[in-house]
Order: C-alpha cells, then sequence, then structure tokens
C-alpha cells in the first residue's frame, strides 16, 4: 500500500558537488517491482552461508556461532557467524593499532574516496542490499530503501564533511606568528550499533570514523550481522586497508562490555538501548590500568517519541501521519511515534478515523513488501505482547492487541492503538519498540505539551496544528533533539534533520549534520613564531 511509502524523488547523483539525498525507488514502475523481485531472489540463493570474523584482514573462524534468522520465517538462517568472545579483543586491538599508525597519516582525500567509491558501488548493489534487509530484519522495500539510502547519504555526506574539516578557517592571527588548527584522529574506536537500522547507523558510526582517520573494531547486534558483513566486503572490495575495520560479531555483555573496557579503546560510538548505552558510559568512565585518556562516548539511546494533536490541526493528515510513524517497521524506531497526544475537542473523531486507517495496514512476509513484516525476535515479541496486556488493562483497545498468526510462523504482531492511556502509566513512559501507540487525552494545547515534556527521553516530537502561535511554541517548549511540524516523527533526512536527542536519549550527536566529525577528531592548535 503506498501510503506507508516514503516520497519518490528522481534519481540524480552529485559527485563531490553539492550533497544530495540519495533518492527513493519508486514501487509503482513495474520495473522497479520487477528489478527487486529479482534481488530478492538473488539473495535468497545466498541465505544460510558463512562468515568469518575479519581482525587485521584476517580471516578467523571460532568455535561459538551467531546464527541470524529471518524474523518472517525463523526457520530461514540468513546467515551463521563466528561469535567473537574476549579472547578476541586483544589481536582486533592489536590489529587496529597497527593500522591506526598509517591509516591516520593517509590523506583526507584518500579517505573521503574511499567512501564516494563505497557510495557509488552501494547504488550499483542497491537492490540487493536492501534485499538483506528484508531478510535480516524483516523490513519491506521501502524501509529497506530508506536505510540503504541512508547509507548512501552517509557515505556522500561524510565524505564531505571530512574534506571540509581539512580546509578549516584559519584562527586568529597573532602580529608575528603563523597560527593554525586543525582536526586530529582519535585512535582505534569501539563501534557499536544496534539491528533497527542495521545499515544505516552502522555504516555512519563506522564511516565518520574511518574519514576521520581512525580505525574500528566493529560489533554489530547479533540480530543483524550479515548485512554489517556485506558491507564491510564490499569496502574491501574497494581496497581499504587492513585492520581498518575489524569486523567481530559477538554478544554484548562478553566481547562488547571488554572493547569497552579495555585500555586502548579510545572512544565508542554506540546506538542502542537506554539500558546498554548507560552501562557503557559507566565502564568507559574508569580508567583502566595503562589507559591515557579518557575514553570519548558518544551514546545515542531510546525514545518515548510524542505526537501533539492540536484542535486546530487537519485531522486528516495528522492521522496519516500518526499512522504512519507508530507502525513503519513495526514500530521499531528510535523515532516512532509511541504517543498521539490529542486535544479532547478532536480527541473521539480521531480515534475513528485513526482505527479506520490502522486497520488497513497489511501485516505479512516483507519479501512480498506488506505493509509490516515481523518485529526483530521471539524475545521482542513476547516483552510488546506483555506492554500489550498492560495496555488493555490500563486503557481502551481500539484495534489490534494479538500475533498476527495468520503471516506465518514468523514474529507476527497487528498494529495495536489503546486509547485512554494516563500520563504517567507504564505504556505512556517506557520505550516498547514495537507496533503499538498509547493515545493520551489533552485538556489543551499547554496540557498536551506538559505530557509530550514529561518522560526522561527526548528524542523525536512533531506537533499537527495550524495555529501559528502554537507552532511558535512547540518550537521554544518541545524538549526533543528532533522537532517537526505538521509531519511525521520519523524519517529523518542526512544533511536536512541532523539526528540525536536529548536527556535519556543520548547525547546529542547529531549524526548527518556539520557537528558530527567533532566527535571523532580533535583538534590541535599550533602558533608558529614567523619574526
Ligand atoms: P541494545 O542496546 O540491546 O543493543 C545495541 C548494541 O549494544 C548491540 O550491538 C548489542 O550487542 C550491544 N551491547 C549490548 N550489551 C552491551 C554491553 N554491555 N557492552 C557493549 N555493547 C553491548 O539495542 P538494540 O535492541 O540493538 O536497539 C534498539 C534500541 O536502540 C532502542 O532503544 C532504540 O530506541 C535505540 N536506537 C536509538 C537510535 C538513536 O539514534 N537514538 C537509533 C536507533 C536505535
Amino acid at each position: 500500500m503506498a501510503t506507508l511509502e516514503a516520497p519518490v524523488r528522481p534519481r540524480t547523483t552529485l559527485h563531490h558537488g553539492q550533497f544530495v539525498n540519495e533518492p527513493f525507488f519508486d514501487f509503482r514502475k513495474e520495473e522497479n517491482v520487477r528489478k527487486m523481485r529479482s534481488a530478492i531472489a538473488k539473495v535468497r540463493g545466498q541465505l544460510g552461508r558463512e562468515y568469518d570474523l575479519i581482525i587485521g584482514g584476517q580471516r578467523v573462524k571460532t568455535t561459538d556461532k551467531i546464527k541470524s534468522l529471518n524474523p518472517a520465517k525463523p526457520s530461514d538462517i540468513v546467515g551463521i557467524h563466528q561469535k567473537a568472545g574476549k579472547e578476541h579483543v586483544e589481536p582486533a586491538m592489536t590489529a587496529a593499532l597497527k593500522a591506526f599508525e598509517s591509516w591516520s597519516r593517509t590523506s583526507v582525500e584518500e579517505r573521503a574516496s574511499l567512501l564516494f567509491r563505497a557510495a557509488d558501488l552501494l547504488r550499483e548493489r542497491k537492490m540487493e542490499f536492501m534485499a538483506w534487509l528484508v531478510f535480516e530484519v524483516s523490513k519491506n522495500w521501502v524501509e529497506a530503501d530508506a536505510d540503504i539510502s541512508e547509507t548512501i547519504d552517509f557515505c556522500e555526506f561524510y565524505g564531505r564533511e571530512a574534506l571540509r574539516f581539512a580546509k578549516v578557517q584559519p584562527p586568529t592571527q597573532l602580529p608575528g606568528e603563523r597560527d593554525s588548527l586543525f582536526y586530529i584522529p582519535l585512535g582505534v574506536g569501539a563501534v557499536i550499533p544496534p539491528w533497527n537500522f542495521p545499515c544505516a547507523i552502522m555504516a555512519g558510526m563506522t564511516l565518520a570514523s574511518v574519514v576521520s582517520g581512525n580505525t574500528v573494531i566493529l560489533k554489530p547486534s547479533s540480530d543483524s550481522p550479515t548485512i554489517a558483513a556485506k558491507l564491510v566486503e564490499l569496502l574491501e572490495e574497494l581496497g581499504m586497508p587492513e585492520g581498518v575495520v575489524n569486523f567481530c560479531p559477538g554478544a554484548g555483555a562478553s566481547f562488547g562490555d571488554a572493547v569497552v573496557a579495555h585500555p586502548k579503546t579510545r572512544y565508542i560510538a554506540f546506538t542502542g538501548s537506554r539500558e546498554v548505552g548507560l552501562r557503557i558510559n559507566q565502564v568507559a568512565a574508569q580508567q583502566a590500568p595503562g589507559q591515557m585518556w579518557i575514553k570519548r562516548t558518544v551514546l545515542e539511546m531510546g525514545g518515548k517519541d510524542a505526537i501533539i494533536v492540536d484542535a486546530d490541526s487537519d485531522i486528516d493528515s495528522a492521522v496519516e501521519g500518526v499512522a504512519q510513524a507508530a507502525f513503519g517497521f513495526q514500530g521499531q524506531k528510535c523515532s516512532a511515534c509511541s504517543r498521539a497526544i490529542v486535544d479532547e475537542r478532536v480527541y473521539d473523531k480521531f480515534l475513528e478515523q485513526l482505527k479506520a486507517r490502522v486497520e488497513k495496514i497489511t501485516v505479512g512476509d516483507p519479501a512480498e513488501n506488506a505493509n509490516m513484516g515481523a518485529v526483530i525476535n521471539e524475545g521482542s515479541m513476547k516483552s510488546i505482547l506483555g506492554y500489550i496486556e498492560q495496555g488493555k488493562k490500563d486503557g481502551r483497545l481500539i484495534t489490534g492487541g494479538e500475533r498476527a498468526t495468520e503471516a506465518g510462523e514468523g514474529y507476527f504482531i497487528r498494529p495495536t492503538v489503546i486509547a485512554d492511556i494516563q500520563p504517567k502509566s507504564k505504556l505512556e513512559q517506557e520505550e516498547i519498540f514495537g507496533p503499538v501507540l498509547a493515545v493520551i487525552k489533552a485538556r489543551g494545547f499547554d496540557h498536551a505539551m506538559q505530557i509530550a515534556n514529561d518522560t526522561e527521553f527526548g528524542l523525536t516530537g512533531a506537533i499537527y496544528t495550524s495555529s501559528r502561535e502554537k507552532i511558535e511554541r512547540a518550537i521554544q517548549e518541545f524538549h526533543v533533539g528532533n522537532l517537526y511540524i505538521n509531519r511525521k516523527c520519523t524519517g529523518a533526512m542526512v544533511g536536512a534533520h541532523p539526528f540525536g536527542g536529548f536527556n535519556m536519549s543520548g547525547t546529542d550527536s547529531k549524526s548527518g549534520g556539520p557537528d558530527y566529525l567533532y566527535l571523532f577528531t580533535q583538534a590541535k592548535s599550533v602558533g608558529e613564531r614567523v619574526s
């Protein structure tokens, strides 16, 4: 169904000129549908292969394995991966430190060129990469397109940013001195991404590191190591030197924790849950024997994002925006709308229209491009169903509320709307990370804003209103890193919407924005006496 799809733009490519977002495919065109089906068939034929750890360019096997399963059909193995343990931290660090010696001195043009060439090759293989996401995390075609397009955007954007950082404005010149300031890499970074944007976020944190001259130990999520293996293979094919990215799938609690704690880890770039982010912050703060620096942490965490529907809003577009933001990719986005805060004057009308809209959403195999696929794994499904049961007690079930068993053996859950949820209750405060929307009644704009801000998170938010005054107030008062007006709260675009949240949503790193590479570099000031 076209309505959950992203806007269609023409396919153009600017290289080294001005940054332009990668356009999405138009799946109303038969030719694109045919090509996507053939990419899916090709990738289907490659499922179940085994992938090695890559440490300093060497392939390494382990006894323990990680099996990446298709959430829509868990009996299908997408990829079998080696499982790095604590004993692999030292070899990975040694390889990354060795590579840092030369990579940190490689010209920025050469490093940026790796990213531009990666963007080119990803464009050539775009549907194939998308198909891996269909199988590995149950994204439908449009969601998979958004993920790979964002990956291409990060390549193009950070490549240009690195070139810009290399030509920074000279500082004030003292008489008799030549004064300069330049940005140098940090060292070896631990890159720890989540599974929900398994290509874009994984590639974004890795490539921002690499283009800045750092080397990386990359530990992808155990739910999505295959797409990470594909990206690392692509970078190797482009001639990325050995040891620049060391590919180490492994358990967070053993390998991940040990990499964070290692004295030679210079920084940690993490995106994931609040709990793990806080744990990393704590471990990184402790000085290990032999550690010579304060570890830098870039921590992007969860959300409990709200859309406010004001009495003076266009209800049709509010319903559409809420439905897309709540249920796109099964609600498994940090930016997903999990709270609709609706003015009491339009509450009943909004709910009636929303119910009709949500009941049109199809749940099924993402390979067939259903609107919604399966949630990521069994544990996640159980946790989401637990929240739904709680919601049935705390509020009024409008639609959904159970597994969609007719969709197949996978972890399918119906899009669920629960109304009359009270502020401060569990469903209103905790991140569910699934297709569950809590609807909350507000007495007016002030009350709505108070409810929206009364959470420990602060990632995205949106307001639908036709009132200029309320828009201005929302800009001032809605305390989120990414605010949207009269549009949905998902779908941040690289360049236009630098992304990162306030409060327990993270360190507000603003990925895809002009400040991002500062986090992966350190500034060196030089004052040279010339007379
Ligand atoms: P998660 O926190 O469970 O896992 C994230 C990564 O951390 C994984 O690679 C995991 O293996 C690793 N990890 C787990 N324990 C670790 C430890 N002790 N030390 C080091 N690494 C460890 O998160 P997830 O389920 O993969 O992703 C979903 C979460 O990510 C949600 O909370 C979502 O809101 C958040 N998220 C945030 C953003 C953002 O930009 N703010 C973007 C996407 C996802």
